[in-house]
Parts: C-alpha cells; structure tokens; sequence
C-alpha cells in the first residue's frame, strides 16, 4: 500500500504528479524511481525489514506508484493490481470481509463499463451476491426503492459509454445514511477532473490501462480509499488473493502519471473540436459529451469536474450499419478497442467492448459510436472523422 503524508497533500496536481512517492532513491541518488525487480528482501534479524519482506505483499516501484495516484486522488492509502479488473474484484471482496450483519446486494448504476457488468452479474452474482441495476439519475427512486440488502453501490461517472454523468456527493450521502460503501470508478475522468474521494466516496477505483498509464502499452488497475478501516480490508486481499502488477507494469503507469494534467487538457481541448463537428453534421443523431448543456448529467459534471474529458459517444441517424461502416472508415482514428491514450480510438460499443452487456439493462444502442479522442492535431482529427462521415 501507498500512504499519502499531510505536506505533499498541499502541493499542486502535477507537483504531486511528478514528485508524490518518488524522492530520488537514497543508494544512488537515481532521479527517476527504480524498476525493482526482487522478490524478496534481506532481512536485518528475523521481521526486521526496510519495509519489504517479498514482492506480492509490497514492492517499491509499486509503493512509488501507489503514493503518487493516491495523492492525486486526495485519498490517505493507494493499492495498485494487475488489471482493472483485478481491482474491482478486489473491492468486491469487501462485502465478504465486512461485518456480516451488513448487506451482500450490489447496486450498479445502469450503464457501466461491459466488463464490471459482467464481473458483478457473472461471477460475483452466482456467489451469492445479489446485484440489481439502478437509474442513478432519479434520486428521488433510488431513496424510494433502495433495497435493504445492500452492501455496495457502485457508479461509473461519466459511463462508459454513454457517459451520463451523476451527483457523487448527493448518492454518497443517500448511500451512507443507509449504510452502504460508495465505489466510484474514476477511470474516463481521472483524478485530474474529478477526485471523488473529497465528493464523499469510500473507495475509488481506476482501469489504470486508460488515462493513467496513457500510452496503451500498459494494463493496470489502482484503488484509493481514505478509510484507514477499508484500507486494511483492501490490503489484506490485496495480499491474500495476489492480483498485483508486475514492477515495469507499475514503472510505466508511474511514467505515464507524470504527463496526466497536460495530457488531459489536451484530451479535452480536441474533444470539443470533434463534438463541434459532430453537433453540426446532418448524418448524426445525438451527440453525447457532458459539456453539452443537454446532456443527461450535464449539472453534475459542471459541478464536479475541472473539464469534461476527452471521450465523446455519438449515434447515427442512419442506424446500426451505418455506424459499422464510419467505425471502419477512419485513418487516423483506429478502430480498437480500450482508450485515454495519446492515439484517437474509434470503436462501435455494441459490437466491441460492450457485447457482453446485451440482452440486460445495461445494453447500448447498435447505432452507436465511440471516440477516445487522442492528443494528436485537432484539425487532422475532425477531417478524418468529417471524410468518415462522407461515406454515409
Ligand atoms: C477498461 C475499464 C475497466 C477495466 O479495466 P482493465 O484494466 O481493462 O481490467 C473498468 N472500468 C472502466 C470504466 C474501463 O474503461
């Protein structure tokens, strides 16, 4: 685990970002932090470390990395794992470590990332942990219909891929006075636009393969909690069930770190040049960007976030096969799935990464398209997908 100490607390984001966990190494006085590939660690007598005793309990490129995305999070205690994924099974883990008197049910907000749909319904689920989707935008139901099994509620803002944006701050406090622990997955704003932690959630979790590694060539997940008692759950699973990332896995997402803030205004500034295009082009639909005044959540986010990101979500007026072809049409917008790296991604979510989603409540429209809009020249950007659109 990473901690966080009261005087990096004060400094500015990207101070933080580039110094918070990573003091030059005391051997050497390396700069940049170490790639620490040991196992173990030599022990002085019997149980006395340095603070290391074996790499899958705690490792110090690990440390470095879960320090420095800790203090951008505003969060006391940082864990970093293998996947994404692996962090969300980890917090999932909570409700069977936490005092049984206390709910099993997951609540999950109705639109969410296809894989923690299906960690929570497919695996968690047949174990005995009830899960019921809610529509995190009616407070009003959500008090009215909250079910008195619960043990966890869990939101994506924005989603993925709607990117629909909720009231952290409002659903942590209906949550908390019914007892439930709040997890928001920060991963499509990262801590750069939004620090859920300070907005009244328990823990925070990110697919750290996104915005925070930023280059696609990493796959990692991170989890920040202030909760010295659920850090100590976290840790203790982290520990037992083993799921952490290797030392260069955690090298790379502390390299990719240290260019999030100017990353992400870039990310944001070409994304308002494509919504410009898409907003006045005959061939689309809706366009879906929290920026946009009419956009489901677009109070929330105003309040919320410093900037409204770099992934923008569009349908089609023309239908599925007309999204299909745009998604194969562009050059400099690759057609893959993942995104929050520096290439512009294009991807068609009904068939890609959201497939596993069909047929429940978490299903996405099959006229739909996705764009992780990269870093590159805006006006490169907006001309690929312009000529991409000519083809309708
Ligand atoms: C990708 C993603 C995940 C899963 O992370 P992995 O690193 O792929 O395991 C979780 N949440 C969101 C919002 C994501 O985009």
């Amino acid at each position: 685990m990473g901690d966080v100490d009261q005087e990096t607390e004060l400094q500015g984001f990207s101070t933080r970002a580039i110094h918070a966990g990573q003091d030059p190494e005391p051997t050497t006085g390396a700069v940049v932090t170490p790639i620490s590939l040991s196992t173990t660690f030599a022990q002085d007598g019997v149980g006395n470390h340095k603070g290391f005793e074996y790499s899958r309990s705690g490792n110090p490129t690990r440390t470095a990395m879960e320090t420095q995305i800790a203090s951008l999070e505003q969060a006391r205690h940082g864990l970093a794992f293998a996947s994404g994924l692996a962090a969300e099974d980890n917090i999932l883990r909570l409700l069977t470590v936490q005092d049984p008197s206390k709910g099993k049910r997951i609540l999950l907000g109705n639109d969410a990332y296809g894989g923690t749909f299906r960690l929570i319904a497919k695996v968690w689920s047949p174990m005995g942990f009830p899960w019921s989707a809610v529509d995190l935008t009616d407070l009003d139901a959500l008090r009215a219909n909250w079910p008195d099994d619960t043990g966890m509620i869990w939101l994506e803002t924005p989603t993925n891929p709607l990117l629909t944006c909720f009231d952290i701050e409002a659903i942590a406090s209906i949550a908390h006075e019914r007892g439930a622990i709040v997890v928001v997955d920060n991963t499509f704003a990262t801590p750069y636009l939004q620090q859920p932690i300070t907005l009244g959630a328990d823990v925070v979790v990110h697919s750290a393969t996104k915005y925070l590694g930023g280059h696609s060539d990493v796959v990692g997940g991170f989890v920040a909690t202030s909760n010295d008692e659920l850090a100590e759950k976290l840790t203790f699973t982290q520990n037992a069930a083993g799921a952490v990332p290797a030392p260069f896995d955690c090298y790379l997402v502390l390299r990719g770190v240290k260019t999030l803030a100017v990353r992400m205004d870039r990310h944001c500034e070409n994304a308002r040049a494509i919504v410009d295009l898409l907003v006045h082009h005959d061939a689309v639909d809706r366009v879906l960007y929290p920026q946009l005044p009419d956009h489901p959540g677009h109070e929330a986010a105003a309040k919320q976030m410093k900037d409204f990101g770099g992934m923008v979500s569009f349908t089609l007026k023309a239908g599925k096969d007309a999204a299909l072809r745009v998604a194969d049409a562009t050059s400099v917008f690759t057609l893959a799935e993942s995104l929050g790296a520096v290439e512009s991604l294009i991807e068609h979510p009904g068939a890609m990464t959201h497939m596993s989603a069909a047929g429940s409540p978490l299903e996405v429209p099959d006229n739909l398209i996705r764009l992780s809009v990269g870093i590159e020249d805006a006006a490169d950007l907006v001309d690929d997908l312009a000529t991409a659109l000519d083809t309708i």
